[in-house]
């Protein structure tokens, strides 16, 4: 694959659907399934006359491994070859979103090859993969003009609580003042947020269990602070090569590309209740609210080619300043809209899929 196949230059953003299936108590409870997926295309029908088409629909029976080798694998290729990438999972609580994203280290088999790892941990071991053969292959055939490229990567983890940033790496970094910087290339960073170097796989999730630990042990105190709260892990990938000198004008250089691929597990999208909304819970409700309505405009003007020109509102948010430099240009995006396949979820259900269709 050349490198400039891996961008597809029309759609910078894809959605996806997917439907849990059915938990134990619903099927007690004898709620209907009002979820039908149209069989061999990205169709599904809620109720009996919703329609939604989107980019890929994974229904009930799909399983980790279908959705990271259908819709996640080429955002990680092209990470390694310079790009930005975003994964974001977005739902109602209960969804499936960190099921989906693997942020979550609840289930037992979060270590070896389980058929149950979410997206993160396939990542994780792709990049590493993927990084091994370009070293190797590119030594190989060392060409005149380039040594091989040589990897280096680093994961940061934050979670966005009513627009307060907190370092799941660093939880006990109370004092620190965070700030969004952009730099005159339009990298953003955030200052005072740690960046930890890995060198194989089991870093990586290690440093997602220990964010994972974080988050659940501030949410008992916190009424349940995760499901309020956007977790954003990322990998920055940074690739270096020695260019031969012929090659430039300025002698020996080294080539450098960075990038970084965002996974994002978005707080739960359900409308707070009128009777909790009174407050300190008024004012978290509004303020994730004010996250994932500004990604939606965000990427509803990516997908318009006339309002991409004009204005992406990216400065609405925290959530969409940090993800500035990784939505839209030539950065790769995928929205998980999670979604519950019965009938006591319709309402939410059928919001979730409009909010997703804006994305098209
Ligand atoms: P959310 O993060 O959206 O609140 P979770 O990912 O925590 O939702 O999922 C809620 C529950 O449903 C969890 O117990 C999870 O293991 C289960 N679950 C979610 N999606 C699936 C799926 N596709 N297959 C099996 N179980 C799932
Ligand atoms: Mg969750």
């Amino acid at each position: 694959i050349s490198e400039v196949d891996l961008v597809n230059k029309d759609s910078t953003v894809r959605v996806a659907v997917r439907i849990r299936p059915q938990n134990s108590r619903e099927q007690i409870d004898m709620c209907r399934v009002c979820t039908t997926v149209t069989f061999g295309e990205p169709q599904i029908f809620l109720g009996s006359d919703k329609a939604f088409t989107f980019d890929y629909v994974f229904d009930t029976n799909s399983n980790q491994c279908d959705i990271y080798s259908e819709c996640v694998e080429r955002l990680v290729d092209s990470t390694l070859h310079g790009y930005n990438a975003t994964v974001l999972a977005y739902g109602q609580t209960g969804s499936g979103k960190t099921y989906t994203m693997g942020t979550g280290f609840d289930h037992e088999s979060e270590t070896s090859e389980s058929v149950l790892l979410g997206i993160i941990p396939r990542a994780v071991r792709h990049i590493f993969s993927g990084i091994e053969q370009l070293e190797a292959c590119s030594s190989s055939e060392l060409t005149a003009t380039a040594g091989s490229p040589q990897f280096s990567l680093a994961v940061q983890y934050i979670e966005l609580y009513n627009e307060d940033i907190f370092d799941l790496l660093d939880p006990f970094n109370k004092n620190s003042n965070f700030k969004i910087h952009e730099d005159g290339n339009g990298q953003i960073t955030i200052s005072g947020a740690s960046i930890k170097p890995i060198f194989q796989p089991q870093d990586a999730l290690k440093y997602l269990q220990q964010g994972a630990l974080a988050r659940t042990t501030a949410s008992t105190k916190m009424n349940d602070q995760s499901s309020r709260s956007h977790a954003l892990f990322t990998i920055f990938v940074r690739r270096q090569r020695l260019l031969a000198p012929n090659d430039n004008a300025s002698g020996n250089d080294l080539e450098t590309l960075t990038s970084k691929f965002h996974f994002v597990d978005l707080a739960g999208s359900e409308r707070l209740k009128r009777t909790q909304a009174t407050g300190e819970r008024a004012r978290e409700g509004i303020s994730i609210n004010c996250g994932l309505l500004a990604l939606g405009n965000c990427i509803s003007a990516l997908g318009d080619t006339s309002k991409r020109a004009l204005h992406v509102p990216y400065r609405d948010s925290k959530l969409t300043r940090l993800l500035q430099d990784s939505l839209g240009g030539n950065s790769q995006t995928l929205m998980i809209a999670c979604v519950s396949p019965s009938d006591r979820d319709f309402m939410e259900t059928l919001n979730t899929l409009k909010y997703a269709n804006r994305a098209r």
